[in-house]
């Protein structure tokens, strides 16, 4: 079966069970948001004990704070009502495998998928890469306490998030499931007003 069919099939099993689901409203009903990495590890409706409607759940490469992470957080309090706010990293991020220069130079070469070995990525194609990749910031992870800081000082700081919104900063560990407190980050975090 190919992941298409898989995915089909699995959407048909839970479609028939769908049941009151369907009276569910926009708004989150339990008022947060979370921004978490989009590592395939990570399950947030697992982790932080979500169901639909609860919460909004913003994913990206690291859970970076981007200009995009911040547009979703802005619509989360502004239009759809949320109260508080968490920034989850995680250990063992791919992110921190890579730096800009590194990821510019492989999408340089080819678009095939790099290999990962002992030292760090390298590329297996022959040619076909695009210059492109030197016009994207990738928000790579060094140390991945210190960018779970860097981000919730972020979005602290940002004009459009106001001051009474708490962001709570924690790192996930993949290898027992729990949530990491990350005392930096929630300090730079607490609310202002
Ligand atoms: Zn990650």
């Amino acid at each position: 079966m190919s992941v298409l069919d898989e995915v089909l099939s699995a959407n048909d099993r839970y479609a028939a069970e769908f049941g009151e689901r369907s009276e569910l409203t926009l708004p989150p009903a339990r008022r947060f948001a979370i921004l978490t990495c989009m590592d395939a590890r990570l399950d947030p409706a697992k982790y932080a004990g979500l169901t639909e409607g609860d919460a909004h759940v913003i994913r990206n490469a690291g859970g970076r704070a981007s200009d995009d992470a911040i547009r979703s957080l802005v619509i989360s309090y502004k239009l759809l009502g949320t109260r508080e706010w968490f920034v989850i990293h995680h250990t063992d991020c791919g992110m921190e495998f890579f730096t800009n220069e590194i990821m510019r130079d492989l999408c340089g070469q080819s678009l095939e998928t790099a290999k990962l070995g002992e030292d760090g990525f390298t590329d297996v194609g022959s040619g076909g890469g695009s210059p492109e990749a030197k016009f994207i910031d990738w928000l790579t992870v060094d140390d991945p306490e210190q960018s779970v800081v860097d981000d919730v000082a972020r979005i602290r700081a940002h004009p459009l998030v106001p001051g009474r919104i708490p962001i709570y900063g924690y790192l996930y560990d993949v290898k027992s499931g729990k949530l990491l407190d990350v005392p930096g980050a929630t300090a730079a975090g607490r609310p202002t007003e």
